[in-house]
């Protein structure tokens, strides 16, 4: 089976030293991406670290198909310990950066310990250089990638930062790549924060070689470059008029299903905005939307289907402008779109403004830097919804992704059991439900095919594949390009999942934690379906047996030994 191949490269920014380790069993057993960076961090994180506190790690992690010329794989995967859920969490990013990060020679990148000040770490195929970095403190994402460019002649494809958000600890901050993709869901920007690191930038040549079979990768990239399917010209925001029409858009702070003015938000006022193609590195299929108001000058990248939702329905806004200034903003400030979006929805809930889009901006500032009520909000709906005194819209402590469980009920089941929370990319039932391949309605019966689909996820995070590639890059095909069997790649995703629920029970979370702020029909018997199928006990844990530690003692090339995980 193909992997991702290179070594661990360790930054410790309490020591301001860096270590690089081979970590071969760890890419065979787990292909890279999600997987790898869920090994090492199941591993090597204590199981009792505190989110913002040194012990906790950061992962970014390649995959095998990064350095190919195969469409929908220029990508990151990022995993860390969530300061919003408190469990581990994985988020990928598109842009450029992936070619950038494997040209350094590593498979993956992980930050630990703690800075005493604010730094920049620059990462090339030589060694890390740490550059102390005061004069950027509150600097937003664009005015990171500014200093980059003009100390180091780097532009944004090849760095990772934070904004204010991450830097003040607000629990659901964003790391940018490119200043406009995000390792979006679950707060990693604000691990970066707690550790003082505003960027790490990553330059070099000399990316392993890795050899990709030939038939399916030229097949995949001409397809991708001649498809007409409609997410080509409006990306993920074409289907919101289908889905407000048909099933649910989340609408009010899920006071409502239906919004009246999605027309205003949806894919044709994305598409009029839109004003050249984006794409992410190596794909043909240039989903990406750069889109421009010409009347009022605003511009940004974006938005997609989520921020439409998150800053458009569930605020009761539907000028498509709004939302694009919103975009920007959460890009600028380092913000995850959704739940940012969402907990001012929250808040303009408990003060009945829905609609007023100025206020959600100001909002959106304030809690990017802590300042008023934003101080507050920063914390996240689960934190300040008594304080607000509106409903808990949320799993696990994260803010629910515009697709909605109260009405496609598997998807709400893949809520409910998901390691990551209310995330839609997780398990995601949410594709055959919208096209009636399996009926919205009920949850029984549908436990082995989410298993399934959380599987495939995890594999499509670890290869790394854009998830818009289904269509194109098939469970054959990528078993094709991995060179192995596809029954071999699920027990890679299934791997994953079992190390992020266990790592989540020895943090505490159990069955309790698998639940819905919501009622749908016969959760308690579906959960314990699912239990089933992915072979945990009643309670929702995995028994420790099924965990064999792979990453906890790590040999360095220096011959140092990497600190393991407390167990
Ligand atoms: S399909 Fe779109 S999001 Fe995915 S890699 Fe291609 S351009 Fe990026």
């Amino acid at each position: 089976m193909l992997h991702a191949e290179g070594p661990l490269l360790t930054i410790d920014l309490t020591e301001r030293s860096a270590t690089r380790t081979p970590i071969d069993d760890v890419l065979e057993a787990f292909i890279g991406g999600r997987g790898v960076a869920t090994a090492l961090a199941h591993d090597r994180i204590p199981f009792d670290a505190d989110p913002f506190g040194p012990e906790n790690r950061a992962y970014l992690a390649t995959g095998p198909l990064q350095l190919s010329t195969t469409s929908f794989t220029g990508r990151l995967s990022m995993t860390g310990l969530s300061p919003l859920t408190d469990g581990l969490v994985s988020t990928n990013a598109g842009g450029y950066l992936s070619r950038e990060f494997a040209g350094t020679g590593i498979s993956a990148l992980e930050v630990t310990g703690a800075s005493d000040e604010l730094l920049i770490a620059h990462v090339t195929d030589e060694g890390v250089e740490f550059e102390p970095v005061p004069e950027l403190a509150g600097a937003t994402v664009p005015e990171v990638s500014d200093h980059v460019a003009e100390t180091r002649d780097l532009g944004p494809e090849n760095c990772i930062a934070i904004g204010p958000a991450g830097e003040n600890l607000v629990r659901f901050a964003s790391v940018m790549t490119f200043d406009s993709r995000a390792f979006g869901r679950g707060g990693l920007g604000a691990v970066l924060g707690a550790k003082n690191l505003k960027a790490v930038t990553f330059e070099g040549d000399s990316a392993p070689e890795i050899e990709i079979p030939d038939p399916p990768e030229m097949e995949i990239h001409r397809e991708a470059a001649t498809s007409d399917d409609l997410m080509r010209r409006q990306g993920t925001t074409g289907n919101t008029e289908f889905i407000n029409e048909n099933f649910s858009l989340p609408t009010r702070y899920f006071s409502e299903y239906e919004f009246e003015s999605a027309a205003g938000i949806g894919g044709d006022a994305v598409e009029e905005k839109k004003y050249k193609k984006g794409a992410c590195s190596q794909c043909a299929y240039a989903c990406k939307l750069p889109t421009r108001d010409e009347e009022t000058g605003v511009e940004t990248e974006g938005p997609e289907f989520e921020t439409v939702y998150a800053f458009g329905s569930s605020q009761g806004v539907g000028d498509i402008v709004d939302v694009m200034r919103a975009n920007e903003l959460c890009d600028r400030l380092g913000l995850d779109t959704i739940s940012a979006g969402v907990t001012v929805a929250a808040y303009l809930a408990s003060e009945d403004e829905f609609g007023n889009a100025e206020l959600a901006r100001e909002l959106t500032e304030q809690i990017a830097h802590r300042e008023g009520i934003g101080d507050d909000l920063a914390e996240g709906v689960h934190r300040v919804h008594e304080q607000l005194g509106v409903d808990d819209y949320t799993v696990k402590g994260m803010e629910f992704a515009a697709h909605d469980g109260r009405v496609l009920h598997g998807q709400g089941l893949s809520y409910a059991v998901a390691n990551r929370g209310a995330d839609h990319m997780y398990g995601g039932l949410l594709s055959p439900e919208y096209a009636g391949e399996i009926d919205p309605e009920g949850t029984l019966g549908k436990a082995e095919l989410l298993v399934e689909h959380e599987n495939r996820n995890a594999i499509r995070d670890s290869a790394i594949v854009c998830a818009f590639a289904s269509g194109h890059i098939t469970d054959e095909r990528l078993a094709a390009l991995l060179e192995t069997d596809y029954e071999e790649l699920l027990a890679v995703g299934a791997r994953t999942i079992e190390r992020e629920r266990h790592f989540n029970n020895r943090r505490g979370m159990a069955a309790d934690a698998d639940d819905l702020p919501y009622e749908i029909p016969d959760l308690e018997d579906a959960i314990q379906e699912y239990y089933e199928a992915r072979g945990l006990r009643e309670d929702g844990t995995l028994p420790d047996d099924r965990i064999e530690p792979i990453a906890a003692d790590l040999g360095t090339d220096d011959g140092a030994a990497a600190s393991p995980a407390d167990d």
